[in-house]
Order: structure tokens, then sequence, then C-alpha cells
């Protein structure tokens, strides 16, 4: 049974009352952990003897500084590419297998702040690139709907951790999907806020144009109060907008009537399996019989963010990686006689072999001879599909989609074929593309495993996807 089938509102409430301490709450988690982490290989690291002290610190407040705390006592998983100083950070490769940050990134700054208690560090696809998150030098995460499955990538841990009920809330990030789409695997509600929103100060680059860390979470309410808490200005980070977010009880009346919900025809079309199609159809019918709008829209350029996605997203990898020299950070490899060979020995040794695909294809991308075949096209192509999404937004408040084409598949499956992998991206990388925020949260009409419902809105309009997520969530089984 799930020890944190509550919002965690309530469970911080009880912290600042006395009615539990932050202490209890953090030895449940630490104990769930403990029990659930041999099945699913969830977390990297487990941070037992931080979290007790942080909770006794919490614990000796005094009420009126524990009542200012919105996240109280609640325990965090983290994963494991954003920088918790002292605490070993290994973005799931070799390469950092033994590099402890010697800062915080800002978000843990801002949630340590609030109260949250980190119980660890948790697993994911290498350096965050990945669907599967089967693509960890420790080895997959797997579902805890069925630990035959994967948990999805790249925040597979975090997903699977939040999914099986043994942490209330946890980080990912999302480059291409890595939060919603995991989410939809493992029953999980997560949020890629606006690019810009959230401060990426503390989270190891992938593609600094794509990515943003976000809040995944079991109940809608979770998100937007972890949102409220991430969001807001920083001068570490330039592209951090510093538009604070604040959340609403407007988000969760569960009122929609008049609501404009947008159906693209291209996110609804082949390629979509049964079981997914099978899980959204009732929820929006739902939508519809509670007074919402379903409005047909059409994004014609979105056939081509896939290959967009991976030709921006690997061109930035290739220059985010070539940090990774064996001489500032992490591993290096032995017997090299020179430093050409210690280079090239430790990135051979170093990284796994889809950071390498990575590498070699974003390097090819920009070279000069291809840069404007390849890169400067998929440039282009981007701003088609954001303006795609700003024509789509004259006519709907949010746009409802699969976040992804199928339910988790069995581990091993696709493992040999990356770019059967990669098509898995289709209906996620599109919102990281026009930097709009997108939530998946889970459809009450799924059968067996978990299926995603999408939203994505205008930029800078999560509220919108709360209050959308918030509508499905009520639904009660379908
Ligand atoms: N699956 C996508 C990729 O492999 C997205 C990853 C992410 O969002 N970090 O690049």
């Amino acid at each position: 049974m799930k020890f944190f089938d509550r919002p965690i509102s309530e469970i911080a409430a009880d912290i600042q009352s006395g009615k539990t301490s932050a202490r209890d709450v953090a030895v449940r988690a630490l104990n769930l952990i403990e029990e659930g982490n041999a099945g699913l290989n969830a977390f990297i690291t487990v941070c037992r003897e931080s979290a007790l002290k942080r909770a006794e610190e919490i614990d000796a407040l005094p009420p009126e500084e524990k009542k200012s705390m919105p996240l109280c006592g609640i325990p965090l998983a983290v994963k494991d590419n954003i920088c918790t100083k002292g605490v070993r950070m290994t973005c799931a490769s070799r390469m950092l297998e033994n590099f402890i940050p010697p800062y915080d990134a800002t978000v843990i700054e801002f949630l340590e702040k609030a109260g949250a208690v980190i119980v660890g560090k948790t697993n994911l696809d290498e350096f965050a690139m990945g669907s599967a998150n089967e693509n960890s030098y420790f080895g997959p995460a797997r579902n805890p709907h069925n630990p035959a499955k994967i948990t999805g990538g790249s925040s597979g841990g975090s997903a699977a951790a939040v999914g099986a009920g043994i942490v209330p809330m946890a980080l990912g990030t999302d480059t291409g999907g890595s939060i919603r789409q995991p989410c939809s695997h493992c029953g999980a509600a997560g949020l890629k806020p606006t690019y810009g929103r959230v401060s990426r100060y503390g989270a190891v680059a992938f593609a600094s144009s794509l990515d943003q860390i976000g809040p995944m979470a079991s109940d809608v309410r979770d998100i937007g109060l972890m949102l409220s808490v991430m969001a807001g200005p920083d001068i570490h980070d330039s592209t951090c907008a510093g538009k604070p977010f604040a959340d609403s009880a407007g988000n969760y009346s569960g009122n929609i009537s008049g609501f404009r919900v947008g159906m693209p025809a291209e996110y609804f079309g082949g390629g979509l399996s049964e079981e997914v199609r099978g899980a959204i159809a009732p929820v929006i019918e739902n939508l519809k019989s509670r007074g919402a709008k379903i409005v047909d829209i059409s994004l014609p350029n979105v056939k081509y963010a896939v290959a967009t996605y991976y030709i921006i997203s690997s061109a930035e990898a290739s220059a985010n990686l070539a940090r990774y020299d064996g001489v500032r950070y992490g591993f290096r490899a032995e017997g090299a006689k020179s430093i050409l060979e210690m280079y090239s020995r430790t990135r051979a040794q170093g990284f796994g072999p889809e950071c390498k695909r990575r590498i070699m294809l974003g390097t090819y991308a920009l070279s000069s001879g291809y840069y404007d075949a390849y890169y400067l096209k998929a440039a282009r192509v981007r701003t088609l599909i954001t303006q795609d999404f700003t024509n789509a937004f004259n006519s709907c408040d949010v746009i409802i989609s699969p976040a992804s084409p199928i339910p988790a598949g069995n581990i091993g499956e696709r493992a040999g074929d990356p770019v059967q992998t990669y098509l898995m991206d289709i209906y996620t990388v599109s919102a990281n593309l026009a930097g709009i925020p997108g939530l998946s949260v889970p459809s009450p009409a799924a059968g067996g495993m978990p299926v995603g419902v999408q939203f994505m809105a205008p930029q800078w309009r999560e509220d919108l996807l709360l209050k959308a997520g918030y509508a499905v969530q009520t639904m009660g089984r379908l």
C-alpha cells in the first residue's frame, strides 16, 4: 500500500502541527525505499543519514518557522543529474561515478528552504539520454506496476519511486519528454515547465535550449505546490526568466465548463496504439460531458519534430559533453602516453554507447559543410513548429494528446534499436522545441499498465495545465 497516498500539503500540515514529526515521515520513506529499491533499482544513492539529520533539524524549529515552510518535512527524491552539495552525483555514467558536487542546484536550495528532505538520488538514462532508463551505467530501473517492464526515461527512477508510492515527490529533468513519458508509464503526474520558468543552474546540461527541471508527484495539486516553490529568479542562470508561479485554489475547482481543449489530428493518427487510444478517448468524452469544448486543431509541422529534436539536442549535447575530458571532472583512464590519448581513452571508457552516438550525431550535424543542411535547417523547422502552437492556441486553451504512443514495453525489447526508441518521443519533444509547458497525468481509464494523458499550454500558462490535469484526476474510474 502507498504510504504517501495523500496530498503533500496534508502531510506538511501534520508535521507543522506536531501530529507527526519530520523524522517519523523520513524514517517511513527511507524504510519504503529500503524495501522497494531492490526490486525497482530506482535509487542510485540513498541519503539515510543526511535525511534524518535534516528532518531532526526541521523538527527542532520553532512552530512559526515550520508554518512558513510549504513542504515542511516532505521527503524528496532527486534525479541523479541535479547537483546536491556533498552527495555523489553520477548522471548514471561511469564518467561521474564518484563525482561529488561542491554546490547545490538552485531548485535544491529553494526546495530545502521550503522544508523538503532529500532522501535519495534516482536512476536515469546516462546523462538523461534515453526513453527507457535502459542506458544507465547502474542498470535499468523497473516499473512498479510490473517489474518486467521499463519505467520509461530518462527520469525513470524518479517516476518509479513516485509511482510505487515510496516517496511523495521527486524531481526530473525534461529535454524531450523525460518527465512526462516515464510518469505516463509509471502512473505519476509530471510537469515540464515553460522554458525559463525554473532555473537550470545545477542541472547537468544535456541540450541547454531544451532542458528544464520539473516536479513529479501523485497528485496534480502537489505539482502546483512544488512548482510554486521551484520557480523564480536566479542570477546563476541567464535563461531563467524570473517569473514566479503563484498557485491558486482556482486551479483545482474541477470546473471546466467552457474550457477549450484542442485535439490535434496529427497526435491521434497512425502509430498510436489501441491501448493508449482507448485510455484517452473516455477522458475526452468525460471532459466534454462536463462542459469543455473539444476543438479540432492541426499542427502541420509536428511530423518533423522527432528529426528536428534529435539534430538540435545531439548538437547541443556534443558541445555540452566536451567538458568530460578526464581533466576537470570524474573519471580519467589509466595508462595514456599523451594528453590526446588520455582524452580519447577517458571518453571511450567513460561514456556508454548512447552518449557516444549522440556526440557523433551532434558533431556531424555541426561540422562545416553539413551545418546548413542539418543544424540550420532543424533550427528553422523548430521555428515553424513553434508557430504551429502559437496558431493553435488562438482557438484553444490547452492541447490534449497522449504522452507516449504505447504503454511501457518489456525491458530489453527495444534496447538494440535506437531509432525505434527515438520514435517513442513523438508526442513529447515538440513542447521542448517550442518552449511551452506540458503535463502528463494518469488516465483513469487505463487498463493494465498506466497511460498518461498529456496537456500542453501556451508559455507561462502552467495554471491551465493544472486545471485540466486536476479535472482528469477527479474523474473517478472511467
Ligand atoms: N528521450 C529523449 C532523448 O533521449 C528525451 C530525453 C530527455 O528528455 N532528457 O533525448
